[in-house]
């Protein structure tokens, strides 16, 4: 017997994404677009921290929502989006990959290390 478990988050995504794909695309390309874009191509939310957004029953970073709609991209909540810029306030879909946890953490101290090289981005 075949058996493959989906958390809330992956639940969710795919519901949003096999039924109500083109609202939630609006809601993530409106929410890019009402970001201010920075010289380093950050698209930032004037939000003091991350920007949350809500949609269908779920408040979520709307950095993740962004991502995983996008890309259609069902992340599981052991998925991260990570900033590849480490700036949380950022939108830019450009500017966003799926890690572990782990990997993020990693990130962040390489970060601390060495800063941001925006020409790689
Ligand atoms: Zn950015």
């Amino acid at each position: 017997m075949e058996f493959s478990y989906q958390d809330e988050s992956e639940r969710w995504l795919n519901d949003i994404i096999e039924n109500h794909y083109e609202e939630a695309r609006q809601r993530a390309l409106s929410l890019i677009d009402g970001g201010h874009i920075r010289a380093t191509g950050c698209i930032e939310s004037e939000t003091r921290d991350a920007r949350r957004v809500r949609f269908r029953g779920k408040q979520l970073h709307a950095y993740r929502f962004i991502y995983c709609i996008l890309n259609r991209c069902a992340a599981s909540y052991d998925d991260v989006v990570r900033h590849r810029c480490n700036n949380r306030l950022c939108l830019n879909p450009e500017h966003l990959e799926i890690g572990t946890r782990g990997e993020n953490l990693m990130d962040e101290r390489d970060f601390a290390a060495n800063g941001v090289v925006h020409d790689l981005l």
